[in-house]
């Protein structure tokens, strides 16, 4: 089966005045994947996803949603697809409960706070006000809050920063299992060890150009093939495993 692409972005261009922030960027994300765009503090990846994602004006090049034109057809891309909100969107005196059917309402979709919490593992949390939540729980219900309109992809940037180890693998898990489900997701990451288990394809951006774009494996056996090694032995456990190891199981209650 030929991989399809549900986003193509040819040549785009994105200048704020004189400063180039996206310049002439071009890739596609194949429908189903977990694809994710990579690079330092300032490369263009926000400024590159808002424009995909109808937010923000290009200043050229050409970019098509699921078979739908930027400039034509803002709308139609609108509907099939879900964005991470800031948290500062949110209602702080509502439950998460209320806060389901204030987004349904603005869709104009009939869905249950229920279903919606139950695909991030959160109905237990239903009457808890969204600023009473911990990090990952804060970041399963912005993510449940982008499948409201059970879209064709759905966009995270940055899910996982400032969460702890477990509960950035939750955060995995439920991003695979979103994947598993048919979405489409693409993820902008600082965390090259959440790339590397998570992405199917990733794109590195550097100075608001794309500088790589291949599967993680890829990337490594090319690296590998070319002679490099590490400089130092590589040690069979991290500081992570090590915090995992005394806090208890991966999975654990927030
Ligand atoms: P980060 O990882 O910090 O989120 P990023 O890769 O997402 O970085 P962008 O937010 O896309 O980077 O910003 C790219 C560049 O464009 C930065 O140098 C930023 O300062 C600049 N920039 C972003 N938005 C604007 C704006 N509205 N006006 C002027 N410059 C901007």
């Amino acid at each position: 089966m030929t991989k399809q692409p549900i986003i193509s972005v040819k040549n785009l261009v994105k200048k704020y005045g004189d400063f180039t922030a996206v310049n002439d960027i071009s890739f596609d994300v194949y429908e189903g994947e977990i694809f994710g765009l990579l690079g330092p503090n300032g490369a263009g990846k926000t400024t590159t996803l808002e424009v995909i994602e109808t937010l923000r004006d290009k200043t050229s090049g050409e970019v098509m949603v699921n078979g739908f034109s930027v400039d034509k057809n803002p709308d139609a891309i609108k509907k099939c697809i879900g964005v991470q909100l800031q948290a500062a969107g949110y209602y702080p005196n509502l439950n998460l409960s209320e806060l389901i059917v204030l987004f349904s309402g603005l869709y104009g979709i009939k869905k249950t706070p229920k279903e919606m919490l139950e695909k991030v593992a959160l109905v237990e949390k239903s009457k808890a006000k969204y600023k009473d939540l911990s990090g990952g729980q804060k970041q399963r219900f912005s993510i449940a809050t982008t499948l409201i309109n059970d879209p064709k992809i759905i966009f995270l940037d940055e899910p996982t920063t400032g969460l702890d180890p477990q509960a950035r693998r939750n955060l995995w898990d439920l991003i695979r299992e979103i994947r598993e489900r048919g979405t489409t997701v693409v993820i902008t990451t600082h965390y090259m060890d959440e790339a590397e288990v998570l992405c199917d394809r990733v794109a590195f951006v550097d100075g608001g150009r794309i500088v790589g774009i291949d599967s993680p494996d890829a990337f490594i056996d090319k690296l590998v093939a070319s002679g490099f090694e590490r400089k130092k032995e590589v040690k069979s456990a991290n500081l992570e495993d090590v915090f995992i190891n005394l806090t208890g199981k991966e999975w654990r209650e927030e």
